[in-house]
């Protein structure tokens, strides 16, 4: 199916998770800016190098390297729809994204907002573990995965992420409310947004998100 979706919420509001899920059941490319810079860093290369300082401390990477990530990957997948996990986050790339979209003829169809609480938030992140090889989330309350934490689908480690740290979770937090939630009204604006309740379990928020997808293909 060929769509194209943003995936936006706060850090733990379960943008990855629904993420992999979507391409899953659907089909459609997913992209993660975070989760490329992580196997950037662990790759060594400059890109990873230069970008680590500041996700290690939570901060967000500039607009101009997260765009030009964003337009490499599209211009290299995009011709079978995308789903956007934690892009964009700043309103300089929304813009960018709009443009971009535009000069390719084409448009967003959904900007999905997880809405969770802090309660959530705090929960979820202090129990994630994190395949360091594909990314797969899963949780440390997960009895599967408490005596071997190895992934299920690729076999790499499953580990806490360094970002995680409640400490740098309190930069990711006034980040999101000063820089990304501004993205609620500019998607409103579009009439593309829909809010989703992200406190319940995967499989609820999925059978939301599934929902709008397959409207959206009938619309
Ligand atoms: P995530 O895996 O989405 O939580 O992202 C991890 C980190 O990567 C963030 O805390 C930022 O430092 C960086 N990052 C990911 N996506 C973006 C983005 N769209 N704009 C700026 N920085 C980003």
């Amino acid at each position: 199916m060929k769509r194209r979706l943003v995936l936006l919420g706060a850090p733990g509001s379960g943008k990855g998770t629904q993420a992999e899920m979507i391409t899953r059941q659907f089909g459609i490319p997913v992209t993660s800016p975070g989760a490329i810079l992580r196997r950037e860093k662990d790759l060594g290369t400059p890109l990873g190098l230069e970008t680590a300082e500041i996700t290690q401390h939570g901060g967000l990477v500039s607009d101009k390297i997260i765009v030009e990530l964003i337009e490499d990957w599209l211009r290299l997948h995009g011709g079978h729809g995308f789903v956007f996990d934690g892009f964009p986050r700043t309103l300089p790339q929304a813009e960018s994204l709009l443009s971009i979209l535009t000069r390719l003829r084409t448009a967003l169809d959904l900007a999905i907002w997880l809405e969770v609480s802090e309660e959530t938030v705090r929960e979820r992140i202090s129990g994630r573990l994190q395949c360091r090889g594909c990314g797969f989330t899963t949780s440390v309350t997960s009895a599967k995965f408490a005596e071997r934490p190895v992934c299920p689908y690729c076999d790499g480690p499953l580990v806490r992420r360094n970002d995680d740290d409640f400490s740098v979770l309190q930069t990711r937090l006034g980040e999101f409310a000063s820089k990304t939630q501004p993205l609620a009204d500019f998607y409103k604006k579009m009439s593309i947004l829909r809010r989703i309740d992200g406190n319940r379990d995967r499989e609820a928020v999925f059978s939301d998100i599934s929902r709008l997808i397959e409207n959206k293909a009938t619309a």
